[in-house]
């Protein structure tokens, strides 16, 4: 049974989700809707003897930050993320991306133990750019943009949109003004 919701305002902030939930919106102009692509980013753990008292960040690559070394607060140490260009979304953790975070990480810390790297876990980057197409920022959609009433859509919202969620939020309500 299709159930009809009745709003003043619709914000589509579905992350990776949020270009296919458009797709059925007929209402809402083709030209609105971005191409979106999926960008993976694994992590290893580690388990062995460490020194770091603070996170390490290497110079960023094309498309991430790069392999960067992360601290918990029980002073676990792990890796990541890496960047992977894939097709559809799906979380494992591939053993054979090892070698290259051993060489990663070995640029700036020559005493890893290769032996002590576990796979963690994975996260997808929802990218309006695709590989080797530059850069593009958040998209944060309002009547402005596209011209229908109330509705807002957020593409594209991948690092650093944790940190920014706050300063998203206020520029969400602002094209709703
Ligand atoms: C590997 C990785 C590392 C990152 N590191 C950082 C970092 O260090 N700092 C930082 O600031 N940001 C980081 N980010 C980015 C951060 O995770 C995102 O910017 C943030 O989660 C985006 O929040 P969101 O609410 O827009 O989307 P999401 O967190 O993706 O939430 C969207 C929600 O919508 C739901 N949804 C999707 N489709 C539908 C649907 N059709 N109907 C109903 N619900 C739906 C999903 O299940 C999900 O719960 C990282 C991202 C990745 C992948």
């Amino acid at each position: 049974m299709p159930c009809v919701l009745e709003v003043d305002n619709l914000i589509n902030a579905a992350g990776l989700g949020a270009v296919a939930l458009t797709r059925n919106w007929q209402w809402l102009p083709a030209s609105q809707k971005p191409q979106q692509w999926y960008a993976r980013g694994v992590y290893f753990s580690y388990s062995g003897q460490h020194s770091f008292r603070q996170l390490v960040y290497p110079l960023p690559e094309p498309g991430g930050l790069g392999v960067h070394l992360t601290l918990d607060l029980a002073g676990q140490i792990r890796f990541g993320p890496d960047l992977e260009w894939i097709e559809r979304e799906d979380y494992s953790v591939q053993l054979e991306r090892k070698a290259a975070f051993v060489d990663a990480i070995r640029r700036w810390w020559p005493r890893l133990n290769p032996e002590k790297l576990q796979p963690a876990y994975a996260g997808i980057r929802p990218k309006l750019a695709g590989p080797d197409s530059g850069f593009r920022d958040f998209r944060i959609d309002g009547p402005p943009q596209h011209g229908v009433a109330g509705l807002v859509n957020l593409f594209g919202i991948e690092s650093p949109g944790l940190t920014a969620c706050l300063a998203i939020a206020d520029e969400v309500a602002e094209r709703l003004r």
